[in-house]
């Protein structure tokens, strides 16, 4: 594609991110659109009085060399965590298999999961005017739409946080960078590219319930032997799948914090459930699996619909020259910050 090209880029996400930085190194104007407050999208940090919590991707592994080219370019941000023997734990929170060493390092940016994404996507905001790139927040794209003045070009019909309307118009493609469900009904919406939406509609992707703990009195020393000795450990309890100690990441606060993931299959039965009796079921299976039967002085859940590809795309991306549509995530490939990373970066290749 000749230089020069306007691309609209809709997510923020590690996939979206990636796309847009490589876009714009190859010349092109680049608008990306996010619809919450920050990049990052499922690389989230939450921000607490007590510290953050990694309530999304919790930290990740790098096998593809160009990942690793990348992460180069950002050797300050990522951190080796040493939580690398992970455990699994059966329901009473016994060690059921011994921990190996992980065959690849667990990295996590700092000082939150979300920081990698903000890093990259900085040259968007310091481009030198809003004709060559710029990350528009807070605005959900409803329906994309050809451009009412050029026919040969794309319009993005948006809708902001207020409930704004606007319209985004004069881009040559637009990429979807976005969970498959969302691409598949933004797609449908739109009335465009049918056999994409087929595809799309062949993924699986299972949701998360995810629960967030603070325990500031296990800093004092009556209570320093707060529950277990390690930092991380997979969990074969029914409701948990995965347990952490965020304070043991690298530049993290050292008050004593956990983020908890429910089990893929638990979290789809009790997805539609009030968030109090989660929060609630969830912290009485912590307590079994750690031990650690202390009040929290800060809890609270969130809910991924969309968080761990179960049966992927088979395919790193779509692009449709024809038409200029792409689409890019992690689901096209598989469920981990690495699948993103190449799914937004081929796409990226793809249309340059
Ligand atoms: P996303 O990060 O979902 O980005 C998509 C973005 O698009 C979002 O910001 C969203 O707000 C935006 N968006 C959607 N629709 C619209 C619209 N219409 N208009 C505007 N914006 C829109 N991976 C690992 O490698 N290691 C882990 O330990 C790990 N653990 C995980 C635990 C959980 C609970 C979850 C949820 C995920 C985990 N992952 C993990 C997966 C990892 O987070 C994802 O693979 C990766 O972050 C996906 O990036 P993405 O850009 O494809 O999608």
């Amino acid at each position: 594609m000749p230089q020069g090209q306007h691309i609209a880029i809709i997510g923020a996400g590690m996939a979206g991110i990636t796309c847009a930085r490589t876009l714009l190194q190859a010349g092109h104007h680049v608008s990306v659109f996010e619809k919450s407050r920050g990049v990052g999208g499922r690389m989230a940090t939450r921000n607490t009085p007590f510290g953050s919590f990694d309530h999304g991707a919790q930290y990740f592994t790098v096998r593809d060399q160009r990942f690793e080219a990348a992460l180069n370019t950002s050797p300050a941000t990522c951190k080796r965590w040493s939580a690398n023997a992970v455990r699994v734990l059966d329901a009473l929170g016994q060690v059921a298999e011994a921990s190996l060493p992980a065959p690849q390092a667990h990295w996590v940016p700092v000082p939150g999961m979300r920081s990698l994404v903000e890093q990259w996507a900085g040259p968007l905001a310091a481009a030198p005017s809003q004709a060559d790139a710029a990350l528009t927040l807070q605005t959900t794209v409803a329906r994309i739409e050809r451009d009412a003045l050029n026919a040969q070009r794309w319009q993005l019909r948006t809708t902001g946080a207020d409930d704004s309307r606007h319209v985004y118009s004069g881009f040559d493609s637009v990429l979807l960078a976005m969970p498959n469900v969302q691409a598949h009904s933004l797609l449908q919406t739109s009335k465009l590219l049918p056999a994409f939406a087929r595809q799309i509609s062949k993924v699986q992707v299972a949701p998360c319930w995810t629960l967030m703990l603070a325990f500031p009195n296990a800093n004092q020393p009556t209570m320093s032997h707060l529950g277990p000795q390690w930092n991380a450990a997979r969990s074969t309890h029914h409701r948990i799948a995965w347990l952490a100690r965020e304070s043991s990441k690298p530049g993290r606060k050292l008050i004593e914090r956990w983020t908890v993931q429910a089990s893929a299959a638990w979290s789809q039965e009790h997805l539609e459930d009030d968030a109090d009796r989660v929060q609630a079921k969830l912290l009485r299976a912590f307590a079994e699996v750690t031990g650690i039967r202390a009040e929290p002085s800060h809890a609270e859940v969130h809910r991924w619909r969309y968080a761990k590809t179960l049966q992927p795309l088979g395919k790193s991306h779509l692009w449709d020259r024809k038409s200029g549509i792409g689409v890019a995530g992690d689901w096209c490939l598989g469920h981990r910050v690495e699948d993103a990373f190449v799914s937004g970066l081929e796409l990226a290749l793809a249309v340059a």
